[in-house]
């Protein structure tokens, strides 16, 4: 391609960013497990390995982003507070980071959002003064524009939930840690290949931020459900593509467009993006129940669905590499989850 006007341009974040996030997050999140299953290796032909970022502080990488992003707020910003909005995980990242830093936050949230996310924010907004919960209706407002609305009136720095520098670079430190972890295995190694899911854009840009500095030649993949599968089509214009909300039992994927700044990172980093549907990640969840023993919410199991479904193989090679898998969360209500698993729907 002749026009890509971002190959020469700066892009929002380097590998000194993440390992600078990497330091401000050290003995306060959590080093996550990295697992690996002889059967999906057998069933992949490949050598996988899941980085569980569903055990995460809060259950979702999202807190490394919010941390990070707060850590870094000046003396002003701090009293005044964050505010941010989310469909729940960047929610509950961000009122449990300013619980922990001692400030004010205000979550802008879908009506709708699962009861458990909803819960566990306004839990850890409790005994923080000036602290609460706005929801708003999700196919019909504009969060964004509440946000930016609210965080004016009240004075409070408002924290996106992908595009913003911090928050990338915070994310990132899952690659980073996940290409340590493997290359400290016994026959541990470079990573040939990452798969990593994809809503707005933080989380890859983040990681393969990490994984092209410390695993050269590493080809990075992004996953997206079938039905949000704005990325993909953004790759493939060249533009920042925007969509409807998209129906999917994936909710921390519904997004309508990825970010100005994730974008460009994406352009120039990830390989492509592939797309799973519904019933291809209930299968990821119950793999993950039945043979790991993991809790893992929908869109938590988007890259493994993009592996055990064989959508990826039908993409790039998989046979005999070393890959690494984000399990990019586990929040979801127990009887959602059971009945996902049980019917398919929820
Ligand atoms: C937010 C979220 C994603 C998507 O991350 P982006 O940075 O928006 O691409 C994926 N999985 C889970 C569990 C999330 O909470």
């Amino acid at each position: 391609m002749s026009d890509r006007p971002d190959t020469a341009a700066a892009l929002a974040i380097d590998i000194g960013d993440v390992r600078a996030a990497a330091q401000r997050l050290a003995g306060v999140a959590h080093r996550t497990p990295v697992l690996t299953s002889r059967t999906a290796d057998e069933r992949c032909g490949a050598r996988l390995f899941f980085k569980c970022e569903n055990l995460q502080r809060a259950g979702a990488f999202k807190f490394r982003g919010a941390y990070h992003a707060l850590s870094r707020f000046g003396a002003a910003q701090r009293r005044a507070g964050v505010i941010a909005y989310s469909s729940g995980n960047h929610a509950q990242a961000v009122a449990l980071a300013a619980r922990l830093l001692g400030m004010p936050s205000v979550v802008v949230m879908p009506h709708d959002a699962p009861a458990g996310k909803l819960a566990a924010t306004r839990g850890y907004q409790a005994g923080q003064p000036g602290s609460e919960v706005v929801l708003y209706d999700r196919y019909r407002e504009d969060r964004e524009a509440i946000g930016r609305r609210l965080a004016a009136e009240r004075g409070m720095t408002l924290v996106p939930p992908y595009d913003h520098p911090d928050v990338m670079a915070g994310q990132g430190t899952a690659a980073l840690e996940l290409c340590e972890q493997v290359a400290a295995l016994p026959g541990g190694g470079p990573l040939d290949l990452l798969v990593v899911c994809v809503g707005g854009g933080g989380l890859i840009s983040g990681c393969a931020t990490a994984a092209h500095a410390l695993c050269p030649g590493v080809e990075v993949w992004g996953v997206e459900p079938e039905a949000g599968d704005d990325v993909r089509r953004s790759l493939a214009e060249g533009r920042i593509v925007h969509i409807d909300t998209p129906r999917t039992i994936a909710d921390g994927a519904q997004t309508q467009h990825c970010g100005a700044l994730t974008f460009p990172v994406i352009r120039r980093l990830v390989s492509g993006v592939v797309t799973v549907t519904d019933t291809q990640l209930v299968e990821a969840m119950r793999f993950f129940a039945e043979r790991m023993k993991l809790v893992v919410e929908p869109t938590g199991a988007l890259a493994a669905a993009a592996l055990l479904s064989g959508v990826l193989a039908g993409r790039t090679a998989i046979a005999g590499r070393r890959i690494g898998v984000l399990v990019s969360g586990g929040n979801v209500d127990l009887p959602r989850y059971a009945s996902l698993l049980e019917t398919g729907a929820g």
